[in-house]
């Protein structure tokens, strides 16, 4: 479908081919038409699919084409990571470029010019606010937001929203909104307590299922069995196999990335590390540096995977097993965008493998094993359906969980 279809405002339409868009995807498509005429909406979609465009467009283009208060803010997208919000900036920034629409990011880590400017916006009024949690109680604790002629509300990654404790956060954000919206509720995946906040604040709700559960084929996955003490010089060997353009590396602690990143350094690799000890412009240079080429290799964590859109990687590389087949799915989906082929790599140990071996029957393919090359030593025994998993707690669950 072309987005001349749709009927959208003609500057908006200019925004939208300047930043190159024809066709909407798959959840543009089933998205748009439904928030054009007002409905709520829950979707199911992960960054790579469009999400971001899928509400932003109609949004836009109902304030460009209906009254709205200009004394209040009159959108709000609450979003997990300072990242998100400034990637969500930049896209409003090209779409919004021939239009007189107004928008503010409000996210922490930054000065107080920044928070002044943030509630300057905020008291007299702005089209579109998009905000991290807790930044935005700190402008709502101080009682001046303008709120009243708010219309849409949009949560974008809810799932991780809550995976990083915000549910109150975004319970106590709502209860300042006025009770006539609408709202839109963006998720990687569906998890009960997803269920549950939607529950709370939808009102007969769309459901949209564009969640991706099945990687490309063009991606080459391998996985290695390994102990932890080899992981780091098995990264130097695989980075030194091949001449790869773009590494991103997955690492599930702030420790990992650090000592992981600190050892490729001394070795001499071009690398920089992203996680939550980072200032706000420290993470940002780090990105452009890694956009731009002049680091090839990225370690981040997984908390931060989610917010960072950085298309054409060549290698992924699961330093740790991803928590989930949603999240292995997506991060893996960063290769092999545009037709391209991509390799993405897991480690795997043995306690992990019961958790690999799920993701593989959720992607419905047994991932090729490479072996370790000899000269790091023994290996653990491939066993994937054997649950090593402490058996503690699973007694543990057995006596706490709900008498039935
Ligand atoms: P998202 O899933 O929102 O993170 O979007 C992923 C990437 O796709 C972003 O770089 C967008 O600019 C781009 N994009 C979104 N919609 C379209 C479209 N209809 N055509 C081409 N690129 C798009």
């Amino acid at each position: 479908m072309y987005f001349s279809e749709f009927g959208f405002d003609d500057d908006l339409m200019d925004g939208i081919d300047a930043m190159g868009y024809e066709t909407a995807t798959p959840v543009q498509e089933q998205v748009i038409p439904h928030i054009i005429s007002g409905k709520d909406i829950i979707a199911a979609a992960q960054t790579g699919t469009g999400k971001t465009a899928a509400f932003l467009l109609p949004v836009l283009h109902r304030l460009l084409s209906e009254p709205h208060d200009d004394k209040s803010v009159n959108a709000l997208i609450i979003v997990p990571t300072r990242e998100l919000a400034i990637q969500i900036a930049q896209t409003l920034e090209g779409i919004t470029y021939y239009t007189s629409v107004s928008f503010v990011s409000v996210y922490g880590g930054t000065g107080g010019a920044s928070f002044a400017s943030e509630r300057k916006a905020l008291e007299t009024g702005v089209d579109i606010a998009i905000c991290t949690p807790g930044r935005m109680i700190s402008h709502l604790n101080m009682g001046y937001v303008k709120l009243d002629g708010l219309k849409y509300l949009i949560l974008d990654e809810a799932d991780r929203m809550l995976d990083m404790g915000f549910f109150d956060d975004i319970v106590k954000i709502i209860s300042y909104l006025p009770k006539e919206r609408q709202n839109l509720l963006f998720s990687a995946t569906m998890p009960p307590a997803i269920r549950k906040l939607a529950a709370g604040i939808l009102h007969k709700p769309e459901e949209i299922n564009i969640a991706i559960s099945k990687p490309p084929e063009q991606i080459a996955q391998g996985a290695y069995w390994v102990y932890e003490p080899q992981k780091i010089p098995l990264v130097k060997h695989v980075l030194q196999q091949k001449e790869f353009g773009s590494v991103l590396i997955f690492c599930s602690s702030k420790l990992s990335v650090r000592k992981l990143y600190d050892e490729l350094r001394r070795s001499k690799f071009p690398v920089g590390n992203i996680q939550s000890d980072l200032e706000q412009a420290q993470r940002e240079q780090v990105l452009i540096d890694f956009k731009s080429g002049k680091t090839k290799i990225l370690v981040a964590t997984d908390i931060l995977s989610r917010g960072i859109d950085i298309e054409d990687i060549d290698l992924v590389i699961n330093y740790d097993v991803p928590h989930d087949g949603e999240d292995y799915v997506h991060r893996i989906g960063r290769t092999a965008r545009a037709a391209t082929k991509g390799t993405a790599i897991t480690f795997v140990t043995e306690k992990e493998q019961f958790k690999f071996h799920k993701i593989e029957e959720l992607i419905g393919k047994e991932v090729t094993r490479h072996t370790v090359p000899e000269q790091f030593g023994a290996t653990p025994a491939i066993d994937p359906k054997k649950d090593s998993r402490p058996k503690k707690r699973k007694n543990f669950k057995k006596k706490s969980g709900p008498k039935r």
